[in-house]
């Protein structure tokens, strides 16, 4: 289903089910505090999410897995929070590109968008979003489903710099901050703290600290808090031509499927490679966490999303790629040598899997996980200011060491 809907003020349809919880926390509208509400069962569920001012939106099916997605300009929305109920599993929210903001709703089973309005303020309620769904057959979701509308085309002002010829020939890094926008990352268990907030500050951090040395030119794949997909990450990698990619995450490990056990274990840092098979299962699946979250941000689905290169296995056997997978290894070696006394590392701290955003042909590139959102240490460590100055001053003189031994010794 896809409808252009406009904002009503049919407060009335707001049924007798729906409990809003109204904190009032300041005068002004927008700082409002309010806790969005799910109601209904596994027939019919009822969605509502607060929104800073009435928008028209768009409202769209995606399969694989069942979701609901709604576009509408830049707008501050607060979705329910914690675990859903009846038809839906779990909602998020966020910006897909400057100016664009998206709410994606996992459906436990699936559904047909019975109703979708936008009602305005009024008294003291929020604008608001409400939605209703109703239980229906794959069959009648999959003819509702359309193809999503492409991933929005994130901010080629940098990129585009980077490729203009000014003449300058010093090494380019491209800094990736994993996540981003309506696609927050692993949460961390104790705070909260969303691993894109982790991973950006850290990158800020790394780019003025590599800056400074005047020695290379740095590319930031994101310099805000908005969704880029995966493969434009890498295709900014590509159309730089980068010297070096470096990814940025602190990921976590999923208690369902590992234990609570596992989640005290497992930590430290680990630096990933680009390979066909994984190094072992704990990289394969944390390289499966990070290639869904296009997914999960309503962009692509999983049977039909587009690779950078054509096949994994045919890219890494020509030639330019076997020198992209012997200098990304050769780099991941080297930092873990020259990192290990400064920071904690895993038991096993280079790994490789077939994470999607290392496919950028031709160009070196590595994966950072600096720890594990999901271990209560590795959390303190992360959310720290001062730990994460330390650490990509550590991790920035590193890979300077690297570049330059490579520079005098081997010929690029
Ligand atoms: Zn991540």
């Amino acid at each position: 289903m896809e409808t252009g809907l406009r904002p009503s003020s049919a407060f009335a349809a707001f049924s007798a089910f729906l409990v809003l919880v109204l904190i009032m926390s300041a005068a002004r509208a927008e700082d409002i505090v309010v806790s969005a509400q799910i109601g209904g069962d596994s027939q019919r569920t009822r969605f509502v999410a607060f929104v800073s001012k009435a928008v028209e939106f768009r409202i769209f099916s995606m399969a694989d897995p069942y979701r609901i997605v709604i576009d509408m300009p830049e707008t501050d929305i607060q979705v329910p929070g914690g675990k859903g109920r009846g038809l839906i599993l779990s909602s998020r929210s966020g910006l897909l590109a400057p100016g664009k903001s998206r709410i994606v709703i996992d459906l436990a089973a699936p559904a047909r968008i019975e109703k979708a309005e936008l009602l305005p303020p009024e008294n003291d309620l929020p604008a608001r979003l409400v939605i209703d769904l109703a239980r229906t057959t794959h069959k009648t979701f999959l003819a509702s489903v359309k193809a999503p509308p492409p991933a929005p085309k994130p901010d080629e002002s940098q990129s585009a710099a980077a490729n203009l010829d000014t003449g300058d020939r010093r090494p380019l890094i491209v800094i990736d901050p994993g996540h981003g926008g309506i696609d927050a990352g692993a949460i961390g268990r104790a705070t909260n703290t969303p691993e894109k907030e982790v991973t950006f500050d850290f990158c800020k951090k790394l780019a003025s600290k590599l800056e400074a040395t005047a020695r290379y030119r740095i590319v930031m794949t994101r310099t805000s808090d908005v969704f880029v997909s995966l493969d434009d990450r890498a295709v900014m990698a590509v159309k730089a031509k980068a010297d070096l990619l470096i990814s940025i995450h602190a990921d976590a490990l999923d208690p369902k499927r590992l234990g609570i056990k596992a989640l005290k274990e497992v930590r430290g840092g680990t630096i990933y490679t680009l390979s066909e098979e994984a190094s072992d299962e704990q990289a394969n699946v944390i390289a499966q966490n990070e290639n869904k979250v296009d997914v999960q941000a309503g962009v692509a689905s999983e049977q039909t999303a587009p690779v950078v290169s054509e096949e994994i296995a045919s890219i890494l056997n020509d030639l330019e790629n076997r020198i992209k997978k012997n200098r990304s290894t050769a780099i991941a070696h080297y930092l873990i040598d020259h990192m290990k006394g400064k920071m904690k590392f895993n038991i096993r701290p280079q790994r490789s899997a077939n994470f999607r955003v290392l496919k950028a042909h031709g160009v070196p590139a590595i994966l950072i996980e600096l720890g594990y959102l999901s271990n209560e240490d590795d959390e303190k460590l992360l959310i720290s200011e001062e730990w994460r100055t330390t650490i990509s001053s550590v991790l920035g003189e590193a890979v300077n060491a690297f570049m330059s031994e490579r520079q005098a010794h081997i010929p690029l």
